[in-house]
């Protein structure tokens, strides 16, 4: 078997296409070297090797030493240098590199080779003792925290010694001596941490740090990050060794990672960060401050790379034009500059904002690079969302505080919190927070999740902290140097002005600034490249999509974001209102019917006005309602007070209320007395909101000479015979309405599937139904027969122990209930072929069920009104 693969050299022996095998890095280095762009030469260690360790415990395959030698001999045949040589060594940086790019595992060791002779030997080739024993400590001090496991403040606190030692403020103000010192007193600290000297043997390194990497594919931060990002332990790391090239070598020399266009907005600049005389890890570090590419970004007292390395800049704008056109997407790069050389050592999709990712579809199909189908399978739905983030008002009174970068857009406003679980603590009590910190790492991200923003004083534009926050679409203000954090005291402080804990502070993510207290913010409007694209997918999409909703405010924002139609209407959800509630518990705990119809009529009024307004609202569109479905304790009066309203409303003794309640009340009240349940036992109530539905499609389309075709859906329905005497009820209420009107109208009337057996028999179902709403959310609770209101006990042990893969309220279950689904629409259309199929289940707005809906051939999805963009883009990249 081939195990390594050489790149960059006289053999380059992989390319893009071979990701699987090579993972993104490793392929993507083998495609820059094989388009001609100048990669320092290496190998990579395949993927395969990576399992093949794990399934023989933790050994390597026998031929790999092999291998790896000659790949070895390879690159030193083309440097002319020699791994280990004491005149002229061989250096090389070994990373890894999954396929996807996986946070948690062990990233990077440089300056790999250098021992206490090839360091003489790397000083007399370089003519600069204090480069090499800088990168020679450099080396120990990465080796040793991530491949031998030594706290790396242990080296940072004997730096800093040495640093007060010498009354000096920078690293780069000590001497070649002061860090020959610090390598002593390194080896020390790994003698006296691990129990044996630092390895001296350049192939005891090699062999270290690879294992390193290979150890760390299972270590139990890798292993969560799969398990958050659906990524299969079988896929393995690979391992890239390289030649090192040496940003640190003089002012000529530099390091620095881009991204071929602003990954905030998606604008098409050059965008990055440099350090000139430093390497690679320096930059994200944020030990210094980066500087800016262009000298058109470039601020006061800032040195853009553009006029400090002109040559090497100008060739890696032509590299960023080659890239773009190669891989026809946004890159992000990492590059190196020695002694004016300009070197390639990464390339790979960039990650970006949602803005960006839209503006960069938008703008690469206009450019001719890609087709508009490719736009449509560029943006990721769901994050959508998160360009209807707010914005701060632009005349609301504000007080800054500081300004940092602008990491990841929108506005956001919450209490100071420190650390992590603080911000859970108090978002778990609903609590609007901000997550402050010096920087951010892993350990961090839970807590960035639930925070509304994220601030650091430290860091850059690629820090932890900013690349993290835009993924997940929070806002965050990163490098906020002007703020001092202390962790102690729990205080933020800029000069004089201290925040404590728990006080208010709002940030804006688009412009970087900080600001005391609360600033208001104005909701988002849907900007050109927004309605471009929408424009686009609504072009390929099979599926229509509707919204759930029964407010007038809900209807008017479903239209807003495009809804096609209302696909569910919640009429309980009409009936709290403080003017109505008494009359629904009324029309419950009535005595007898004539209390009973006296309530439901007195609703009738409300019912009609409710319906007058949405219809107008959705002009013409369809409007899907459902009859009453509240699990009836939703209903039932609290306490004493609600009780004595009641009886006193209907003359009757509060005792007498009293024990009617404790009748009505229910071991399980999701399956219990509700849905055409209560329709069948209570028949006056389906028959009043038929009434009002009628009357009030009635009045529209008389008012407004537009036909509106109510849809009357009838929830919970198990059996055929539900359904046929539920229809009778609704058919007489609405022939009773037109005959004594005269006026002509289209109703239909239809089921929601969303219990099993509805499903099992919906052929027979069908014959008494116009259309099907599949009720998902019911559905997975009957089917799981886990509880909707409960799940929350046990549901995240499931998901930590891989118990179920995903939560199936939020994605659809395809393998379950996705069958019952299948099976419902089947044998529908069996019995008619033309029948409308819907969802309105939460699934409907979820982009991963949408694609499923669309394999099973539903007419539409009916989602919230906010998820109406996403499910237009899901639908439309699931049709192509
Ligand atoms: C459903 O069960 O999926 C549904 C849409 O109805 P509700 O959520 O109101 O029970
Ligand atoms: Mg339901």
């Amino acid at each position: 078997t081939k195990w390594v693969y050489s790149f960059g050299g006289s053999a380059n022996e992989g390319g893009a296409g071979m990701r699987e095998l090579l993972g993104g890095k490793g392929a993507n280095l083998a495609e820059m070297a094989a388009i001609g762009l100048p990669v320092p030469p290496g190998f990579t260690i395949t993927t395969e090797v990576c399992t093949a360790f794990y399934d023989n415990g933790r050994a390597y395959p026998e031929d790999l030493r092999a291998q790896v030698g000659a790949a070895l001999a390879g690159i030193e045949g083309a440097l002319g240098l020699r791994f280990g040589d004491p005149a002229a060594p061989l250096l090389v940086s070994v990373r890894s590199g999954a396929r996807v790019s996986m946070p948690g595992m062990m990233d990077t060791v440089l300056n790999l080779g250098l021992n206490d002779e090839t360091v003489e030997g790397l000083a007399a080739n370089s003519g600069d003792a204090r480069f090499a024993w800088d990168s020679y400590r450099r080396f120990i001090q990465m080796y040793g925290s991530v491949v031998l496991g030594v706290s790396h403040h242990r080296f940072e606190d004997l730096i800093e010694e040495t640093k007060r030692g010498a009354g000096v403020q920078d690293d780069t103000q000590l001497t070649d001596q002061d860090w020959r010192d610090v390598v002593v007193g390194y080896k020390e600290i790994v003698q006296r941490e691990t129990g044996a000297p630092f390895p001296m043997d350049p192939h005891a390194q090699l062999w270290g740090a690879i294992g390193a990497v290979f150890g760390s594919w299972m270590n139990p931060r890798a292993n969560t990050y799969r398990r958050l990002h659906d990524i299969p332990a079988s896929w393995g790391t690979a391992v890239n060794v390289q030649a090192m090239v040496f940003g640190n070598m003089g002012q000529d020399c530099a390091t620095g990672v881009c991204f071929t266009r602003d990954p905030s907005t998606g604008e098409n600049v050059f965008y990055g960060e440099y350090l000139i005389n430093a390497q690679g890890e320096d930059v994200v570090a944020g030990i210094r401050t980066p500087q800016p590419m262009s000298q058109q970004r470039a601020r006061e007292g800032e040195l853009s790379m553009e006029r400090a390395l002109p040559e090497a800049y100008a060739e890696l704008l032509s590299v960023r034009d080659i890239l773009e056109r190669h891989y026809r997407d946004m890159q992000d790069i990492e590059f190196t500059v020695q002694n004016n050389r300009l070197y390639m050592l990464q390339t790979r999709t960039g990650k970006r904002t949602a803005a960006a990712a839209l503006r960069i579809a938008i703008a690469m199909a206009e450019e001719g690079l890609i087709s508009h189908e490719e736009a449509i399978r560029r943006v990721p739905p769901s994050s959508l969302d998160q360009l209807l983030h707010p914005t701060l008002d632009p005349n609301a009174p504000r007080t800054m505080l500081s300004r940092g970068l602008p990491a990841s857009p929108g506005a956001a406003g919450g209490a100071i919190v420190f650390s992590a679980e603080d911000v859970e603590i108090r978002a778990a009590r609903g609590e609007d927070v901000i997550l402050v910190r010096i920087e951010t790492s892993p350990e961090d991200v839970h807590g960035m999740h639930a925070a509304r923003g994220v601030l650091t004083t430290r860091g850059g534009m690629t820090s932890h902290a900013a690349v993290v926050a835009r993924g997940m679409g929070r806002v965050c203000v990163a490098g906020a140097g002007g703020i001092h954090v202390d962790y102690k005291a729990k205080t933020l402080s800029v000069g004089a002005t201290v925040l404590h804990e728990g006080e208010w502070i709002t940030l804006d993510g688009g412009t970087g600034e900080v600001f005391a207290g609360k600033v208001a913010t104005i909701e988002p409007t849907l900007s050109g490249d927004f309605s471009t694209l929408m424009g686009w997918a609504d072009n390929v999409r099979r599926m229509k999509i509707r919204a759930n909703a029964e407010t007038p405010d809900d209807a008017q924002t479903a239209r807003h974001f495009g809804a096609e139609g209302i696909g569910l209407c919640r009429t309980e959800h009409m009936f709290f209102a403080p003017d109505r509630i008494g009359f629904v518990r009324q029309m419950i705990m009535a005595g007898d019917a004539a209390t009973r119809v006296r309530a439901i009529d007195a609703l009738l009024p409300f019912q009609r006005q409710d319906f007058q307004d949405l219809f107008r609202i959705m002009a013409g569109l369809p409007v899907t309602i459902r009859l009453l479905d509240p699990p009836l304790h939703e209903f039932l009066p609290h306490g004493e007070a609600e009780l004595a309203e009641v009886a006193a409303a209907m003359g009757e003794s509060l005792e007498a209320v009293a024990t009617r309640k404790a009748a009505l009340s229910e071991s399980n009240p999701m399956l219990g007395h509700r849905g055409c349940r209560l329709g069948l036992t209570y028949p006056e109530l389906y028959a009043m909101q038929t009434r009002a539905i009628i009357e009030a499609a009635i009045a529209v389309s008389a008012e407004t000479g537009q036909p509106v075709v109510p849809e009357i859906m009838i929830p919970l329905v198990g059996m055929e015979s539900e359904l046929r005497r539920t229809r009778t009820i609704v058919e007489q209420a609405a022939t009773e309405v037109l005959a004594t009107t005269g006026a002509v109208l289209d109703y239909s009337i239809g089921t929601m599937i969303e219990l099993p057996r509805a499903a099992l028999t919906a052929d027979r179902i069908a014959q008494q139904a116009d259309f099907f709403s599949f009720g998902t959310n019911d559905l997975t609770q009957t089917t799981f027969g886990f509880s909707r209101d409960d799940v929350g006990t046990f549901l995240p042990f499931y998901l930590e122990h891989d118990l179920i893969a995903r939560d199936p309220f939020i994605s659809i279950d395809q393998e379950g209930v996705g069958q019952l689904v299948s099976m419902g629409a089947e044998k529908g259309r069996s019995v008619k072929p033309g029948l409308k199929l819907g969802v309105c289940g939460e699934h409907g707005g979820d982009p991963a069920s949408i694609g499923f809906f669309e394999s099973v051939g539903l007419d539409y999805v009916s989602c919230s009104p906010f998820r109406v963009p996403i499910a237009r883009l899901a639908a439309a990249q699931a049709a192509l």
